[in-house]
């Protein structure tokens, strides 16, 4: 036995490089899953929760030959791969800069001890790295699409042709240990529950998305984005289960993968603003205001729209696309706090919480990324929320105190009543008077840049 597949991110056995691999030794061979004391500690109840769900059903599906290690990847993880013979690991390739390190360190530990690591596959359908614009070399390091409409326009014939890899019919694993034993305790995650709502998605709810995705009161989206983040479902199964006249859908799956894409060639952007001109933002830190900042994390901000995406998060651990730019946008530019302070609380809070997905789009609402909402485009959340929650059942879900308010008075109770009587609160912040500090402050920050320019 000389060859191990290494499972991260990629807990899943139909379309998968790396079982497909096993599958044509001839020898018997190893799949497991390390769950480190790094990993183990950094995870959040619910992401470990998904994690043991989906390890469970991975185990069922391998007939309980899943190895399941909780060892150290420096020094205990090489050592007992060495003595057990193992000389290749594969495994799938990463972009956020901290796995990268963790891995390159771990890829060179286990070199120490003879073995070679293989990369195998990305969670995504074109590797990060792969699509460069016109005028630089293929795979160069920096020149990547900064624009997500070319991006799109490279990627969607590609992507389209990808093929989901054949589910091997047997495989010849060996156990190596038990050090922990994955349980299902809430069922929530797996991968087959990802195909069961892959199947719920293209029977019942695809053909609504186009039109009705931007309603979070409506279950229209596809409900997909955990599964992805832990690699139950590949995107090339589910490119497969639709069609290429699914252009709004597949334009969400590209922007998956445009912002692995900008995350890889640009790996200080988990903490960067991708645009220069921001740098100097003088934003809010957490201990400025942490009555504003636990009102926006508690859900009590006063604005129905904010608080209702807020307390979603914390009950689902989840929340709509449409509900996270405009709460996100209020944290920013409404209460001036630091965007990767959002940044985290989400990454703390989802469950699809993805480095790459979250810090782009944080930045996208902040005005700082690639392709980012202009700077002075200030989501205002009662127009929001009138456009996209007409009828206020969305906010009536999450916001008992309100739910005898018509669809009239729901969006701003506080221009028809005092919402302390029903339990709610009053806008801790007045929309416009925050709209132009916010531009100020955007403003001051490009001045920033012109003046020091002008010093060099
Ligand atoms: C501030 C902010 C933070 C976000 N953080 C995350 C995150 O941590 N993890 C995450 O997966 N998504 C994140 N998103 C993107 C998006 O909100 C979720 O992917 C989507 O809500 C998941 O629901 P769904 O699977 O039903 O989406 P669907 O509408 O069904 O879309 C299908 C898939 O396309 C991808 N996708 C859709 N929209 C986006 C987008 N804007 N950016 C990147 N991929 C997208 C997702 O993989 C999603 O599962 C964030 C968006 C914002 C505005």
């Amino acid at each position: 036995m000389t060859h191990a597949l290494w499972l991260r991110g990629d807990l899943r056995l139909a379309d998968h490089a790396g079982f497909a691999k096993l599958a044509k030794l001839v020898e018997s061979s190893v799949a497991f899953f390390n769950l480190d004391p790094g990993l183990r500690r950094s995870l959040t109840p619910h992401k470990r929760e998904y994690l043991m769900a989906a390890l469970a059903d991975l185990d069922v599906q391998l007939e309980g030959r899943l190895t399941l290690f909780a060892l150290d990847p420096a020094t205990q993880l090489p050592a007992l791969l060495a003595s057990r013979g193992i000389t290749t690991v594969y495994t799938h390739t990463s972009v956020g800069p901290g796995i990268r390190r963790r891995l390159n360190a771990t890829s060179k530990a286990l070199q120490d001890f003879g073995i070679v690591v293989e990369p195998l596959d990305t969670p995504y359908l074109l590797p990060p790295g792969t699509l460069s614009t016109k005028d630089s070399t293929p795979n160069s390091n920096n020149l990547g699409y900064r624009v997500y409409t070319p991006f799109f326009r490279a990627w969607r014939p590609l992507a389209l042709a990808t093929r989901p890899i054949e589910t091997p019919s047997s495989l010849r694993l060996q156990c190596l240990a038990r050090n922990f034993e994955p349980k299902a305790e809430v069922g929530r995650g797996g991968e087959s529950i990802a195909h069961a709502d892959l199947a719920r998605f293209v029977n019942d709810r695809r053909s609504r998305y186009p039109t009705e995705r931007d309603l979070p009161s409506r279950q229209s989206t596809s409900g997909l984005s955990a599964h992805l983040h832990f690699g139950t479902l590949h995107p090339r199964t589910i490119i497969a289960s639709i069609g290429p006249d699914d252009e709004k859908f597949l334009s969400e799956l590209a922007w998956r993968d445009f912002y692995a894409d900008v995350l890889y060639r640009n790996p200080d952007a988990v903490d960067n603003e991708l645009d220069i001109r921001f740098r100097s933002i003088q934003w809010r830190q957490a201990g400025d205001n942490p009555d504003l900042l636990g009102a926006w994390q508690l859900g009590r901000t006063g604005y129905p729209i904010v608080d209702a995406g807020m307390r979603e998060l914390r009950a689902t651990h989840l929340m709509h696309n449409r509900v996270r730019m405009i709460t996100a946008s209020f944290l920013v530019k409404d209460l001036h706090f630091d965007w990767r302070i959002g940044a985290r609380y989400f990454e703390e809070q989802l469950l699809d919480g993805d480095l790459a997905s979250n810090r782009m789009n944080w930045q996208w609402v902040a005005g700082t990324g690639t392709d980012a909402a202009p700077y002075f485009r200030v989501f205002n959340p009662t127009l929001q929320s009138k456009k996209f929650d007409p009828d206020g059942s969305y906010i009536r879900r999450w916001i008992p105190e309100l739910a005898s308010l018509s669809s009239d008075k729901i969006h701003a109770p506080s221009d028809h009543l005092d919402p302390t009587t029903l339990g709610y609160v009053t806008p801790i912040v007045n929309h416009r008077v925050e709209r132009l500090d916010a531009l100020a402050r955007y403003a001051n920050a490009k001045d920033n840049l012109v003046n020091s320019r002008k010093h060099d």
